[in-house]
């Protein structure tokens, strides 16, 4: 075996032990070696250098096993800390954790150049200021969540944004040299989220299903990201469901996305308000350009009833896409987030009605749907929870 080969496989062995610490701690020697299948000797050496480097600690003794007590390890989980940004159209928004991903300090700027260059240059200043006070060696990598379709490290497409073939990563670097640098669809960067420090935790089998100004479904399969060929798999948005149905800005028609998206629910709600002054969207806007699926949801929530119907609309086509994915993937969990899942029960309650009229009886209790808990910083999270995914498989 040559030395390069020994020392990867060491790495490895030290990240299947952090593992098993940080999310099956605290845990002795001895059990570490037991699920590891690691020699007794191999176990202790690699828990020294990780004691050293601070990622683990000892607190007190276990339950004797017949001898000795044993000393339990912890993670800990404020030896080393990740940044998270999350790239929005309008807005970025950029936060420091630890590796439980708690949110220790953060902060968001208004997007107001949205070129490649305006958007490095702002991700390079909110990093700066985030991290000033701290050494380039504690931070562990910089997590980014991008709207669009991102291969490598590049931004193949973003549609919010106007990219097309940007070279994110390489240009970022040139600004952050020191720190590893990992972007990822917002999408993906969701699900992991969900994974680390959500509604997934410690589950096997679950899909995330994101509603923002778009639609993506993120699948964890046996633990892992399921990426697809090339990276792409998850366009749930394009999915169609009403053949004749609206035309997509991918060109198609009836695709989920032109039916239940944050932008299509504020399309719809434009094109019947503008004809009617009555409507009571106009006691929450003041003209056309302030109609969104956020202003939508208050004028359902003072009892309009356009806009609640609007909701039960978007609710009862994602019960059926989400219906399609059941069957299709017969997963322990969904979790909704995004920005449009914020309108909760107003979502919720028609996307659940029409999602279990729709289902095997076999699968009807077989799939629990639930909101994000991680709320308005769920992106974050989740670009903090893509260095860990790095950092740790
Ligand atoms: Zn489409």
């Amino acid at each position: 075996m040559k030395v390069g080969d020994q020392k990867f496989l060491r790495d490895l062995n030290k990240k299947a032990i952090l593992r098993l610490a940080k999310y099956q701690g605290p845990l002795s020697r001895a059990e570490i070696a037991d699920l590891t299948g690691l020699s007794s000797t191999t176990v202790s050496s690699l828990v020294n250098e990780l004691i050293n480097e601070g990622v683990l600690e000892e607190i007190g003794e276990g339950v004797s096993r017949g001898g000795r007590k044993p000393v339990l390890l912890r993670f800990n989980p404020d030896s080393f800390l990740v940044v998270g940004i999350e790239i929005e159209g309008d807005f970025i928004a950029a936060s420091l954790m630890n590796l439980d991903l708690t949110i220790i300090k953060k902060s968001k700027e208004s997007l107001l150049d949205s070129s490649e260059f305006g958007v490095i240059r702002e991700i390079a200043a909110l990093v700066k200021d985030l991290t000033k006070e701290i050494s380039d060696e504690k931070i562990l990598g910089i997590g980014i969540a991008i709207t669009g379709l991102v291969e490598d490290g590049i931004v193949k497409r973003s549609v919010n944004l106007g990219w097309k073939n940007v070279p994110m990563e390489g240009l970022l670097r040139r600004e952050i040299p020191d720190i590893p640098i990992y972007i990822d669809n917002i999408g993906k960067v969701g699900v992991l989220g969900e994974k680390h420090a959500g509604n997934g935790l410690r589950k096997e089998n679950f899909i995330y299903v994101r509603v923002g100004t778009g639609i993506s479904a993120n699948f964890i399969f046996g633990g892992q990201l399921y990426r697809g060929s090339n990276g792409y798999a998850g366009e749930f948005g394009h999915m169609t469901l009403e053949p004749a149905g609206p035309l997509c800005h991918c060109g198609n028609r009836g695709c989920l996305e032109a039916l239940a998206s944050g932008r299509a629910i504020a399309e719809r709600m434009k094109k019947i308000a503008l004809n009617n002054k009555s409507c009571k969207i106009w006691e929450v806007v003041e003209n056309e350009t302030e109609i969104t699926a956020k202003t939508v949801e208050e004028a359902a929530r003072l009892g309009d009833e356009t806009a609640l119907q609007i909701y039960r609309e978007a609710g009862y086509y994602l019960g059926i896409g989400i219906a399609n994915l059941v069957h299709l993937y017969n997963p322990e969990l969904i979790v909704v987030g995004g920005g449009v899942s914020r309108a909760e029960e107003l979502l919720m309650r028609p996307l659940l009605e029409s999602l279990q009229s729709r289902l095997l009886d076999e699968l009807k209790n077989s799939v629990k749907v639930a909101p994000t808990i991680l709320g308005d910083n769920e992106n974050l999270i989740g670009a903090g929870a893509l260095v860990l995914e790095k950092v740790l498989q």
